[in-house]
């Protein structure tokens, strides 16, 4: 099987530990369940992505040999963790193709940096005049935030259109996108429908406009080359835990003259430059946006699992994401009975949400979790499109680099297994 893959599956997967042990469908301390006899099959990659061996021991690494606060000491350890703090935020800037660390923010995920344009940016520049355009398939954390900033500033909320086959109605966006739209902010890829989203033409409409384009990144960075220039970003945002790294760490990109002009999001500690009792001035980009002692060693992992990725390929990991999804796709709906959310097996990311009839997602996951596979059910943050949808919940399988095709296969068959339960 190992030939049908872009890269060795194999080596990657002796990488991550995690992936050889068994569990038991028991909650109990962890790694301590009674019958935990089942190989897991990790399938919530969407959620949390695994952390391979290399990430680990860089965390352990600087805690070992130079944990110390940054920006702050002129003694050698303290400057040890400032240059691999600071040069993560290079590498981050390289991999999405912005222009230097000016650009790039280091925020605790995703949604941290989606508030962060909200608050600095939505709440001193938007008014009753104005409109901010969604789309119907946004993750809460811009769908809430964006709603929450539209009630504070008066500023019209609009929501691009998601048609029957989980694409976008791209004339309801010209229609919506219009001379009074400041921000129009839309996920790359959806974590709910798979959808891969046209950002560039959106951007397009958006800058006619005279709009800043917001990209939410979370599902995309993680499993395609993404650049900003060719997307046409003006911000975009992304979470380590995703992409073989560590909670606590996610990425703002913001083209530089933008956060330059930007107020920060949080006042403090290493983000001023002078401060009297009457006011203060701020540190230069990316640091006027980092108020308090950053999450260093979260920091510098974030960049090794960015060279562990860049070591694969990116177009590999797409190619990889693409096989396995097409794949599962495919499977379940031979099994028939089966209602998959989003756009056919090959216009998609690499995640399938579904629903088994007269199932219910959080049984089936139960069930799965039995067999040792562990999926996600619930309605993935994204409850206004799952209403829109006529679904409480779905149940969703993700893959990443490690996953292969015979657990597809043992998803398929355990999904089988539930159906007739339930027939
Ligand atoms: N946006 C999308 C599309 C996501 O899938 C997620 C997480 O599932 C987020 C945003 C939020 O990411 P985080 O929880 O890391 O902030």
């Amino acid at each position: 099987m190992q030939e049908q893959y872009p890269f060795d599956v194999d080596a990657i997967r002796a990488d991550f530990p995690i992936l050889d042990r068994k569990v038991g469908g028991d909650v109990t301390t962890p790694g301590e369940g009674p019958n935990d006899t089942q190989d897991l099959v990790y399938l919530d990659n969407a959620a949390t992505s695994q952390t391979p061996d290399q990430v680990v021991d860089t965390i352990a690494d600087y805690y070992r040999s130079y944990n110390s606060n940054v920006h702050r000491g002129i003694h050698q350890v303290s400057q040890e963790a400032s240059v691999a703090y600071e040069e993560a935020h290079d590498c981050v800037a390289e991999f999405i193709g912005a222009e230097g660390r000016e650009e790039i923010v280091f925020t605790k995920n995703t949604t941290e940096a989606e508030n962060l344009v909200a608050y600095a940016w939505g709440l001193n520049e938007l008014g009753p005049e104005d409109s901010v355009v969604l789309t119907e398939m946004e993750h809460h954390s811009s769908l809430v935030t964006w709603q929450q900033i539209g009630k504070r500033t008066g500023a019209d909320v609009r929501y691009i259109e998601v048609q029957e086959d989980g694409t976008l109605d791209m004339d309801h966006a010209a229609e919506v996108i219009d001379e009074t739209t400041e921000m129009v902010s839309v996920v790359h890829v959806s974590n709910a429908l798979g959808t891969i989203n046209p950002v560039r033409e959106l951007a397009d409409m958006a800058h006619e406009e005279d709009a800043y384009v917001f990209v939410d990144g979370a599902q995309s960075v993680p499993t395609r080359p993404v650049d900003v220039d060719d997307l046409g970003a003006d911000f975009l945002a992304f979470s380590g835990h995703k992409m073989c790294g560590p909670t606590g760490i996610g990425a703002l990109y913001g083209r530089e003259e933008i956060l330059d002009a930007m107020e920060p999001y949080l006042y403090g500690g290493e983000m001023i430059r002078r401060v009297t009792y009457e006011d203060s001035t701020w540190e230069d980009l990316p640091w006027k946006f980092e108020a308090g002692t950053p999450s260093i060693a979260q920091g510098v992992a974030f960049a090794e699992a960015i060279d562990y990725l860049d070591d694969i390929g990116m177009e590999n990991v797409r190619a990889h994401e693409d096989l396995l999804a097409e794949y599962a796709y495919e499977q379940l709906s031979d099994l028939g009975g089966i209602e998959i959310y989003g756009p056919s097996g090959d216009e998609r990311g690499g995640l399938v949400a579904f629903n088994v009839e007269g199932v219910h997602a959080h049984d089936l996951s139960s069930i799965l979790n039995d067999y040792g596979i562990a999926i996600r059910a619930g309605d993935h943050c994204t409850q206004p499109l799952h209403d829109k949808l006529g679904a409480a919940a779905s149940a969703r399988a993700s893959f990443y680099i490690y996953n292969t095709v015979e657990e597809v296969d043992a998803l398929v068959d355990a999904v089988a297994e539930a159906k007739e339960l339930f027939a």
